[in-house]
């Protein structure tokens, strides 16, 4: 039998299109970016106790801004390294919906999204709930009145009439949020101990870049001693240290200069002060 290629694209394409549809990183964000922009939509909530309501932290990850959960909860105000760092937790509604659109052949696409809101929205679909029963048997359109940036926008939400928008057009599918958790995709989850490295990303690096630094600082040190004792007896020893450390030190040229072993016993007794060699070496 002769492969069919044609057959075979086909068939291809349509197990993509298929997998796509069920494919639940395809959710995106929605968002109404201009004044007078309006969307035909359904929500993905047949009870208020599925609505998506979370506690997160934003904070700039790798320059990204991220979410991040929130560890404290009714019980329990100090597990949370972000709060406790100042960082205010915000109680978000991630309202899931799927969004009809048309097409230009005139059919109608439906995609899944992710409407962020702020926690007061649980009152607003609430309302709806009260008003039209099991909300995912309806349809809205949602309204945007406010400019890009307006501090004052606001959203209308209208009820949609089935004459209009006919329910086996604009079809309740919601397969395409089977496997999708606002935990995973919207969300990250971070441990006690992942909040503290985010919060002190640098400390890592910094001591692992200042471990060759810090010898060569100990190295310093005897030269504290040094000035900071007259006498020649607890002289001397500080001497033999500085001798052992001399194979080290030529990655300090400053420093050393003023602690060659000759020099001590004639600067030291007669410009003693001490102050210059320390401030060469505090530079
Ligand atoms: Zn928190």
């Amino acid at each position: 039998m002769i492969f069919n290629y044609q057959e075979y694209q086909n068939q291809q394409k349509s197990n993509q299109q298929k997998s796509n549809y069920n494919n639940n990183s395809g959710v995106g964000y929605f968002s109404l970016p201009n004044d007078g922009d309006e969307a035909i939509v359904r929500f993905v909530y047949s009870s208020t106790l599925e609505f998506d309501l979370a506690n997160i932290h934003r904070l700039q990850i790798k320059g990204k801004w991220r979410k991040v959960n929130c560890l404290n909860d009714a019980y329990s105000v100090d597990k949370c390294p972000l709060c406790t760092s100042g960082n205010k937790a915000e109680k978000v509604f991630f309202v899931k919906l799927i969004q009809y659109s048309r097409k230009e052949d005139g059919s109608i696409e439906i995609q899944p999204k992710i409407w962020e809101r702020s926690c007061k929205y649980a009152d607003t679909l609430n309302n709806l709930f009260t008003e039209y029963g099991n909300i995912s048997d309806c349809i809205f359109k949602i309204k945007r009145t406010g400019a890009k940036g307006d501090m004052h926008t606001k959203y209308d939400i209208m009820y949609a009439s089935p004459a209009i928008y006919k329910p086996e057009i604009y079809v309740k599918d919601f397969s395409s949020f089977d496997n999708f958790k606002i935990s995973d995709y919207m969300v990250l989850s971070k441990t006690s101990e992942e909040m503290e490295e985010l919060l002190n990303p640098v400390e890592e690096k910094p001591t692992q870049n200042n471990q060759p630094s810090q010898p060569t600082y100990n190295q310093v040190q005897p030269t504290q001693e040094y000035s900071s004792n007259y006498n020649q007896q607890q002289h001397y020893p500080n001497q033999n240290t500085i001798q052992q450390t001399t194979p080290q030190t030529p990655t300090i040229e400053t420093p050393r200069n003023p602690y060659n072993t000759t020099q001590p016993q004639q600067s030291y007794n007669n410009d003693f002060p001490g102050a210059t060699p320390r401030k060469t070496y505090n530079f």
